[in-house]
């Protein structure tokens, strides 16, 4: 069965189950002078079939681009096979860095890098076992392509027959994209404004410093705030009204979230209690990202406190 529905003339939702926790992902199928794909699904048996089935279910005989919101593997994994088709693959190239350092292993350096500089871990054989635990799996559900093409901040783009603003939008993933349909002030919001979630924020360096995603998601919140759209439509969880709203209570959450960091211990073993031990490796990887982002907002506050 396909869950597919028309959320706007000529723009189709399409629900796409994927072999990892959060269950499924919401690609959109726009139809018209310029038929598009926002975000593809996994690498994985299936999710290409299912979205081909779609694309012959409203006629449209070649997708002319695939327009990504950032690089994982539930948003790009089936990029190539569309590339293959010849379709044109658009996205930050923040992001396509990202994913090929991901695809050659030097985002596990990275991480290790990080935990052994800002977590406090001495336990480097935790810290691979989790890489190996979150990145190896992932590695398989996704393909490089060869060639994509670059969307800066603000770049107007024709989909189907509407025009789509990119908004820099960081904290989940460094480049992340949001896209603002101005004439009916839609938000197609990625991972970065979720109904029913808060997506776990990255770490990256910046000007040389590690820094966390979360401080950035404060801030992409107030930005998709300030578009006064009147829907989102995420790429997870259901199409919704008052994405202003949700921008606010998005952001409670995080501070209300970030109080349970405890100054007096490492991220490190913050994480540890939070997680109840360090058997869940996956459910480690996520709190560490969690509990980092809580310290350097706990940073934050008491420099603006004691300046
Ligand atoms: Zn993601």
């Amino acid at each position: 069965m396909l869950e597919m529905r028309e959320i706007a003339p000529d723009i189709f939702f399409l629900k796409v189950p994927v072999p990892l926790t959060v269950g499924d992902i919401n690609v959109y199928i726009f139809r018209g002078d310029v038929p598009t794909l926002l975000d593809t699904g996994t690498n994985t048996p299936g999710v290409f079939d299912l979205i081909q089935t779609a694309l012959n279910k409203l006629k449209i005989k070649k997708l002319e681009q695939v327009i990504l919101t950032h690089w994982h593997v539930d948003h790009a994994g089936t990029a190539h096979l569309f590339a293959g088709q010849g379709a044109r693959i658009l996205m930050n190239m923040k992001e396509y860095f990202r994913w090929k350092s991901f695809m050659e292993g030097e985002t596990d350096d990275l991480f290790r890098e990080w935990a052994r500089e800002e977590a406090a871990t001495s336990s480097i054989s935790l810290i691979d076992d989790m890489c190996k635990a979150y990145g190896k799996l992932r590695q398989k559900m996704t393909v490089l392509p060869d060639h994509v093409e670059e969307i800066v901040p603000m770049q107007i783009l024709q989909a189907g027959n509407y025009f789509l603003q990119s908004i820099l939008t960081p904290g989940h993933t460094e480049g992340h994209l949001a896209f603002f349909e101005n004439r009916g002030k839609r938000l197609f919001s990625g991972d970065m404004l979720l109904p029913d979630m808060i997506s776990y924020p990255d770490i990256w360096r910046e000007e040389g410093k590690f820094t966390s995603g979360l401080v950035s998601h404060l801030q992409s919140l107030d930005i998709m705030e300030k578009l006064d759209a009147n829907a989102y439509f995420p790429s997870h969880g259901e199409p919704q009204l008052d994405p202003a709203l949700r921008c606010q209570e998005t952001r409670n959450e995080i501070h209300k979230q970030a109080v349970q960091y405890d100054s007096t211990r490492s991220v490190f073993e913050n994480a540890v209690r939070l997680n109840h031990g360090t058997e869940n490796l996956a459910g480690l990887f996520m709190r560490l990202h969690y509990v980092y982002g809580w310290k350097k907002i706990f940073e934050q506050n008491h420099k603006s406190l004691d300046g």
